[in-house]
């Protein structure tokens, strides 16, 4: 079949890789100069360090045919990610561990007692957490919760955490052990070279064309069999119904003789401190000798139509104008909507690579049996 694909980011580059080994043909097309959507990587022209253009893009999974899939393309190596913050004019070790705790309260607690400790700042009479105030509040009490999450999540999501859903802090945001691996999954690591020629190597294949600044135009779908649509689903419909909320995000670049923060990523808790983080680039990339050195540092704000959409905000109000965007592509033929603006979630590199997977096969299958093609293999609701 001739298949459209919106999009040279992960989702259109894994799905069209599937999709061309099992015979079909697939046009790739994306409104951006670059493949790799937002995991671009491109070497900084002036100082050589390998930059996450849109953001720092950590790999990490437990899912080992994800990670398989991955290190055929690429060689990966061995990177963790260990994040600090700046707070009330310390700085400290994330996620909130035992050396965060000691250092914060000045004390010298073995893992129980701080358990002990912890347990008598949280606030026992929010019983039923709504909001993710009440939530953090209930977790790890006011100290913790002020320093660490009250002035981020403000500056992040641009609203009290009192509007926040309780959803966001899940689970307890706190180890009692000296582990400051960001992540927990089994598998972690950075490709060596980036992630562009790791996604260049995923479209490498004669069934695929890739076609760059290059927007969706809707002649192109009627040459097409079916398309997977990776932009943003309401762009898909012009936007018809209104726009979906974004937080984007601005990058200040900055560069500095020598090692400037001594981490990859300093987080900034303080409310009057405007930026979120400071990103230094070269730290992603260990392996590596710079001189020199480039920094972002990272404001976030409510997206405006020339914005970049990074953040969907999925608040009530923007999920019931989600449910009727979803209404509309479900009554859409010969389309289906994929990755993380075609289904308007948050998604890990992780996560985009193993629906783009099932999509692709589930695809196959639909055709195989006969079926219609879904507009959704993953519900955004
Ligand atoms: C700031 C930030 C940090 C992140 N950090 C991590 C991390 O540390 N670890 C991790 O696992 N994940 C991270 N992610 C998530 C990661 O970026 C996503 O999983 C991944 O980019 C999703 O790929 P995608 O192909 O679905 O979307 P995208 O990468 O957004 O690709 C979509 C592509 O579609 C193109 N497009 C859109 N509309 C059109 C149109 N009308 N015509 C033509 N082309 C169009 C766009 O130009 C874009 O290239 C992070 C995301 C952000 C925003």
């Amino acid at each position: 079949m001739q298949i459209l694909l919106i999009g040279a980011g992960l989702s259109g580059a894994v799905i069209g890789r599937r999709l061309a080994e099992a015979g079909h043909s697939c046009r790739i097309v994306d409104s951006r100069n670059h493949i790799g959507g937002n995991c671009h990587t491109e070497r900084d022209a002036e100082t050589g360090v390998m930059m996450h253009v849109y953001g720092p893009h950590i790999f990490h999974t437990d899912d080992e045919e994800v990670w398989n899939y991955v290190n055929g393309f690429t060689e990966f190596l061995p990177f963790q990610n260990r994040v600090k913050a700046q707070a009330r004019g310390g700085v400290y070790s994330l996620p909130i561990n035992l050396l965060t705790i000691n250092q914060f309260f000045g004390k010298t607690m073995r893992p129980e007692e701080a358990k002990a400790f912890i347990a008598a700042q949280a606030d026992t009479s929010i019983t039923d957490p709504q909001t993710f105030e009440e939530q953090a509040l209930r977790f790890v009490g006011r100290d913790l919760y002020e320093a660490f999450f009250k002035g981020y999540t403000e500056k992040q999501w641009g609203c009290s955490p009192t509007e926040l859903p309780a959803s966001i802090l899940k689970r307890l945001p706190v180890r009692f052990n000296y582990d400051d691996n960001y992540f927990f999954h089994r598998f972690q690591g950075m490709p060596r070279d980036g992630y562009t020629p790791m996604i260049e190597a995923i479209l490498d294949h004669p069934g695929i064309t890739v076609e760059l600044s290059t927007p969706y135009a809707a002649e192109m779908a009627a040459k097409a069999d079916h398309v997977f649509w990776s932009g943003p689903l309401d762009g898909y419909f012009d936007y018809a119904l209104g726009r979906l909320g974004y937080r984007t995000l601005d990058f200040e670049r900055f560069t500095y003789q020598g090692d400037y923060q001594g981490c990859a990523v300093m987080n900034y808790g303080d409310r009057d401190v405007p930026y979120t983080r400071i990103t230094e680039h070269k730290h992603f990339s260990p392996w590596e000798t710079h001189e020199q050195s480039v920094c972002y540092r990272e404001y976030s704000r409510a997206a405006t139509p020339e914005d970049i959409p990074y953040y969907p905000i999925r608040l009530v109000e923007e999920k019931a104008l989600l449910a009727d965007y979803v209404a509309k592509a479900t009554a859409t033929e010969r389309v289906t909507f994929v990755g993380r603006l075609g289904t308007y979630r948050y998604l890990d590199m992780d996560v985009t690579i193993r629906e783009a997977l099932d999509t692709a096969d589930a695809f196959m299958n639909c055709l195989a049996d006969g079926r219609p093609v879904p507009a959704f293999m993953s519900s955004p609701l």
